[in-house]
């Protein structure tokens, strides 16, 4: 229930300004994310990798109604791409980029299809001029189809194309099994946006479940599969999976967000596995943050002590 309050929350216009104007929020922001330029993530990327990690980079926005905008956030994923290659991030695909349909047109209400198309079509150029790859973020359970459909046309010219599949989508075990070809890189993750029940299973316990199916799927498939969680039972999971199906440790990923359980990150990246933590950055933080405190009702603490001892 409170999960889904606060991700109602994440769409309302009143709750971002009284969340992004708390002088607090700050320090309970730089938790889970980078810092507001490119040169704040290039930084915070640097430090990761030494530690082992591989990356991936997320500009933060979404929902961009106007072309110029969308245009805006290709032109800055374009020159993240170029100063990554600058600071020797990207050799091998160890940093790459997440980008949000919606944040370079997806949602435009003028050929938002092919525009988003054509954006990350240019951001997919720049990422293979650097040497490294893209994944295509997935949002709300309506975007689902044009996304896939925009993954699947541009992998002809740019086979490194990265998709998503949240478990909490009725239809995702399918779409697994349709995805799980050679050289697809699939990230699969739980799903962090309201839908209905029509279309989506609304228990934990069903999430994680058509997790464990999805992970199959992609584990017994001939692709690349990226597991996003931080659940320890499903990581186990895949681990048993991975040796199960014969997947060494370059066979297969880890995948984290920035802030959360950065003690197993390192961990699991001591012990020889593939780990690639998703480091968003960009002063365009809110949904994202409220995604992260409904997900976790002790972040949600942290975030309401913060505000109380500081104001
Ligand atoms: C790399 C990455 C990319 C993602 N991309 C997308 C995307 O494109 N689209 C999308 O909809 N969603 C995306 N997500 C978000 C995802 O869908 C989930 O909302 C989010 O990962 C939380 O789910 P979980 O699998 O970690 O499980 P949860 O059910 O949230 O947590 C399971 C368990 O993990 C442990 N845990 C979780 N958080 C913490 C914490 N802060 N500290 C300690 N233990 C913790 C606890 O044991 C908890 O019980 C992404 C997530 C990751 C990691």
């Amino acid at each position: 229930m409170l999960r889904r309050i606060l991700l109602a929350a994440s769409d309302s216009a009143r709750m971002r300004r009284l969340v992004t104007t708390a002088p607090v929020a700050r320090g309970v922001v730089a938790r889970y994310v980078a810092g507001d330029e490119a040169a704040d993530a290039v930084t915070v990327a640097g430090r990761l990798r030494a530690a082992g990690l591989l990356i991936s980079l997320d500009h933060l926005g979404e929902d961009t109604r106007d072309a110029r905008q969308a245009e805006a956030a290709t032109g800055e994923y374009t020159a993240l791409l170029a100063r990554l290659a600058t600071a020797g991030l990207t050799a091998g695909g160890a940093a790459e980029v997440s980008v949000k349909p919606t944040a370079v047109g997806l949602g435009l209400a003028d050929h938002g299809e092919k525009t988003a198309t054509e954006n990350i079509s240019r951001i997919c150029a720049a990422a293979s001029a650097a040497g490294t790859t893209v994944t295509v973020d997935m949002e709300d359970h309506s975007h689902v189809d044009a996304t896939l459909r925009i993954v699947r046309g541009l992998r002809a010219e740019f086979p490194g194309l990265g998709c998503v599949i949240q478990s909490q989508l009725r239809r995702s075990a399918d779409d697994c099994a349709a995805l799980a070809a050679p050289g697809s890189r699939v990230r699969l993750c739980k799903g962090a946006y309201n839908a209905p029940q029509d279309v989506a299973f609304t228990s934990r316990a069903e999430v994680d479940r058509s997790y464990v199916r999805c992970l199959l799927a992609l584990m017994r498939g001939d692709g690349y599969p990226m597991l996003a969680t931080h659940d320890p039972r499903l990581i186990e999971i895949g681990a048993a999976q991975a040796y199960l199906t014969g997947r060494g440790p370059g066979d297969f990923e880890y995948q984290m967000l920035y802030g959360i359980r950065p003690a197993e990150q390192r961990r699991l990246a001591g012990g020889g596995a593939r780990m690639r933590v998703y480091l968003p950055y960009g002063s365009d933080w809110y949904g994202y943050l409220v995604r992260r405190l409904a997900e976790r009702p002790a972040n949600l603490a942290f975030f309401a002590r913060s505000l109380a001892t500081r104001s």
